[in-house]
């Protein structure tokens, strides 16, 4: 009798979402047939030999010499979402600001401006505000980041990118990625987008012409609230050399071979790839906020059961926004599958199945009674964090958007009347009977 190999499917792009989300960029025969992948707890691994060093140092060949720079489970982690958001190659980096800010700095390096909405993520406002800035990096703040003629008008000679969200945190807006991408690529400038509130199982910006985007994997990918993390995965469509992107173009030490006189610049060295080269090689070898591995393997065990838990807690997300529209002392509910959302056309053009896991509502009154609601919670948790499969509630003007300079809450869609809840995966009439015994004990 004959026998044949079951050939285990890795990188098969035709496969669906869910397929892939738990066989991609894992190669069972390279790890001893483990069919879960290893968490390979090991700093650095063996050269073998002089020859190999050699040529593993000098990129003529790839494999894994050091774990800051790149780790085999970190490897697969990385691998799995740039199929799942349709890129050539991701980098894992320790949480999803380190995502954000190496994006940016990496697009912006030398100095540049970033057009960017207000309504972004409390540390993401400050960094392109604040903090950036003093790195060269500033960033130009429009009220509506769909006002495409405002975007327009901030984009001068020296901007280096749009950035958005592709759903705001805490309002659901929507962004329109493929108008935005248009007016980015006619500007000779990449569109980078933040998809961490719907995860690529509701969103993939890459399909509608964003160049690079990043995830904080801490929420919807993970799931489970138990691991910092993030990555910034690569479309490798964008030309990197048009003029606006010298470190791109100039000759680098680091991939080059200064005795034999060989020099390379990243896109000479690695074409479409450069971008991403560049973040691995520059970004996490110098400031080192790196994935554990450990981490990374909570990744994707979260990934495994992304999209059951999406459709789950999407269901009842929605389910929660009807009936608080409903609700006495709830003046307004911010989710944008919702009919009469300022961006429900663009929810149902990009997010068919829905925006995510995140709802906001403001409620009659003023910061205490909010506090009240808050405080009389019993199912949901009162913590900082989405996307885990616990539902959480927080008030962002004192915790999550502290950062929003004051002058922006309104355009931002942050007031102190205003509750964030995440959707986990409890039983959805135990969250709405536990919201409404909350908000009636408030009153
Ligand atoms: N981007 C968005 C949209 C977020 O909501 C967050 C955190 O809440 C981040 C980035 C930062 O992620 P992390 O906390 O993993 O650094």
């Amino acid at each position: 009798m004959t026998s044949t190999t079951n050939t285990h499917c890795t990188d098969d792009a035709s496969l669906s979402f869910e397929t892939k989300a738990i066989h991609a960029g894992y190669d069972r025969q390279a790890n001893a047939d483990a069919i879960s992948v290893p968490i390979y707890a090991s700093a650095a691994f063996d050269l073998e030999n002089a020859q190999r060093g050699d040529a593993l140092a000098g990129g003529a060949i790839s494999g894994f010499e050091y774990s800051r720079v790149a780790n085999p489970t970190v490897d697969a982690l990385e691998r799995r979402i740039a199929a799942l958001e349709n890129g050539i190659g991701a980098v894992a980096v320790s949480s999803g600001m380190a995502a954000v800010s190496y994006a940016l700095m990496c697009a912006g390096e030398g100095g540049g401006r970033i057009v960017a909405p207000v309504n972004l993520y409390g540390a993401s406002v400050d960094a392109l505000g604040d903090f950036l800035p003093q790195f060269g990096i500033h960033g130009d703040f429009v009220e509506n980041i769909n006002d495409l003629a405002a975007v327009e008008a901030a984009i001068g000679p020296d901007t280096k990118a749009i950035y958005t969200e592709s759903v705001v945190n805490p309002s659901t807006a929507v962004a329109d990625i493929e108008g935005l991408a248009e007016l980015a690529h006619r500007h000779g400038i990449p569109l980078i987008v933040d998809n961490t509130v719907p995860t690529p199982y509701l969103l993939r910006p890459i399909d509608f012409g964003a160049d690079i985007v990043v995830h904080s994997t801490t929420k919807g990918i993970t799931g489970h609230g138990n691991a910092i993390g993030g990555v910034i995965v690569d479309a490798g469509r964008f030309d990197w050399t048009n003029g606006r992107f010298p470190q791109f173009t100039r000759d680098d030490l680091v991939i080059s071979d200064q005795k034999a006189g060989e020099w390379n610049s990243f896109a000479s060295r690695f074409g479409n790839q450069a971008f991403i080269k560049r973040v691995r090689t520059k970004y996490l070898r110098t400031f080192g906020a790196v994935q554990s591995p450990f981490n990374a393997y909570l990744q994707l065990i979260g990934l495994e059961t992304l999209a059951v838990r999406e459709r789950q807690e999407v269901g009842s997300a929605l389910a929660i926004a009807k009936h608080l529209q409903g609700l006495a002392h709830v003046t307004r509910v911010n989710y944008a599958s919702l009919e009469g959302q300022s961006t429900y056309d663009l929810a149902r053009k990009y997010l068919p199945e829905g925006v995510g896991t995140i709802l906001s509502f403001t409620v009659e009154g003023d910061a205490d009674d909010v506090r009240r609601i808050l405080d009389g919670t019993r199912v949901f948790s009162y913590v900082p964090n989405i996307g885990d499969s616990r539902s959480l509630i927080v008030d962002p003007t004192h915790v999550t958007h502290r950062e929003v300079p004051q002058r922006y809450y309104d355009a931002a869609g942050v007031s102190d009347n205003l509750i964030r809840l995440s959707i986990g995966l409890e039983n959805t009439d135990d969250l709405i009977a536990d919201l409404d015994q909350a908000i009636q004990g408030a009153y």
